[in-house]
C-alpha cells in the first residue's frame, strides 16, 4: 500500500530532471580481489575529477532530505558510499576523502566488525572516521543473500530470519556507537517485497540497492539505486563519467512490479511519469538484452515476451533519452523467479 501512496503522490509534482549519482565502492587498493577493487591511483583520479569538474559531493542524509522535501537537487552532484567496511577503505580511501573534505557513508555488516575479521575495520578505526563526520549505517549482520526464501520455510520463518539479521545489526550500532542506523544497504543488492517491507518495519527510513542509475526527487526512498565502481571495466574513468551523466527516469508503474514473480511475464515495461519529455526508449531484461520500445498511449513503454525466464533473478530497466538534456534516463528494478 505504501508503494501505491508514494507513487500517486509524486504524480502530482512538477517535472524536473536533475539527478545525483550515488556511487558504491568496496575495496580500495586491494589487488588480492580485483573484481571488487579499485586501485588507489584510480580512486584518487576519480575524487580529483569530481573536485576539478565542479561536482558537489553530498552527504547521503542531505540528498535524502532533499528528496523528501522535493527540493531541487544540484545540477552536478554525487554521494560516496562504501559497502562492507573493508580496512582498505580506512587505510587508502579515508585519507583521500579527508583531503577533499568529502562526506561519505560506510555500510557495515556488523558481524564482521564484532568478530574482528582481519579484512574489516576495527571499532577504533570506525570511531576515528566518525570523528571526521563519516556516516556509518547498516548492511545487515552476516551479509546473507536475503531475496531467496528456502522452499521448506514458511513466510513467517523467512520474515523472522530477516528481522533477526536487521535487529542484530541495529543492536550493534546502539551498543557501540549509541545510535540507531536509519539507512540499510541490502547485501548483494538482492531484494523482494518481503525484504523491503521487513526493513521498513525494522525502522529503516531508506533502503539502498545496487541497481544501476542515479536518483532524483522522484526516486522512492525504499529502492535507492547506486552505481558500483569496481573491477576492471566499472572502475575506468570512461564508465565513471558515464554514470555521472545518467538521469533518473520517473515511472508510475512497473510491469511486472519488483520482487517475486510466479511465472514469466509476457508484457514487460513501465508507465512513464512525464512521457512528453522522452524519446528513443527501450526495455532491458538481463536474460533478453535491450529491446527498442515505443512510448504508447498513457506513457506506457512495453515489450512483449515469449521466452521463459531461466535465471533466479533478472534486472529490468526502462531507458529513454531526455529530449531537453539529451542524456540517458534509466530506471532499474529486480525480479526474483520463484521456480
Ligand atoms: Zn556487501
Amino acid at each position: 500500500m505504501k508503494y501505491v501512496i508514494a507513487l500517486v503522490f509524486i504524480v502530482f509534482l512538477s517535472c524536473q530532471t536533475y539527478a545525483t549519482t550515488i556511487l558504491i565502492y568496496h575495496k580500495i587498493g586491494d589487488s588480492r580481489t580485483p573484481t571488487t577493487n579499485v586501485s588507489i591511483k584510480k580512486f584518487k583520479q576519480q575524487m580529483r575529477y569530481l573536485h576539478d569538474n565542479g561536482y558537489k559531493v553530498l552527504a547521503l542524509k542531505k540528498v535524502v532530505s532533499m528528496i523528501k522535501n522535493h527540493k531541487e537537487l544540484p545540477k552536478k552532484s554525487v554521494v560516496l558510499t562504501f559497502d562492507d567496511g573493508y580496512r582498505t577503505v580506512y587505510k587508502n580511501a579515508f585519507p583521500v576523502i579527508k583531503k577533499y573534505g568529502y562526506p561519505a557513508t560506510v555500510f557495515l555488516p556488523t558481524e564482521a566488525i564484532e568478530k574482528r575479521y582481519p579484512d574489516y575495520m576495527t571499532l577504533n578505526q570506525i570511531k576515528t572516521m566518525m570523528k571526521y563526520g563519516i556516516d556509518f549505517e547498516s548492511h545487515s549482520y552476516s551479509h546473507p543473500r536475503m531475496a531467496y526464501k528456502p522452499k521448506n520455510w514458511t513466510n513467517k520463518r523467512y520474515k523472522e530470519w530477516i528481522t533477526g539479521e536487521l535487529t542484530k545489526s541495529i543492536e550493534f550500532f546502539k551498543k557501540h556507537f549509541g545510535y540507531k542506523p536509519y539507512a540499510f544497504a541490502i547485501p548483494y543488492g538482492e531484494y523482494n517485497k518481503t525484504v523491503i517491507d521487513t526493513a521498513e518495519k525494522a525502522g529503516f527510513k531508506i533502503i539502498l540497492t545496487q541497481d544501476p542509475g542515479s536518483v532524483s526527487i522522484y526516486t522512492p526512498l525504499y529502492l535507492i539505486p547506486r552505481e558500483p565502481i569496481l573491477g576492471k571495466y566499472w572502475s575506468t574513468m570512461k564508465h565513471f563519467k558515464e554514470v555521472l551523466n545518467e538521469e533518473y527516469l520517473p515511472i508510475t508503474k512497473r510491469m511486472p512490479d519488483f520482487g517475486l514473480i510466479k511465472k514469466t511475464p509476457t508484457v514487460i515495461g513501465a508507465k512513464l511519469m512525464f512521457a512528453k519529455n522522452y524519446k528513443n526508449c527501450g526495455v532491458y531484461v538481463s536474460e533478453l538484452g535491450w529491446k527498442k520500445a515505443k512510448i504508447g498511449s498513457n506513457g506506457l513503454v512495453l515489450i512483449k515476451n515469449t521466452k521463459n525466464f531461466k535465471r533466479k533473478k533478472d534486472r529490468i530497466a526502462i531507458t529513454c533519452v531526455d529530449k531537453n538534456t539529451h542524456k540517458i534516463a534509466v530506471n532499474f528494478w529486480m525480479i526474483i523467479n520463484s521456480n
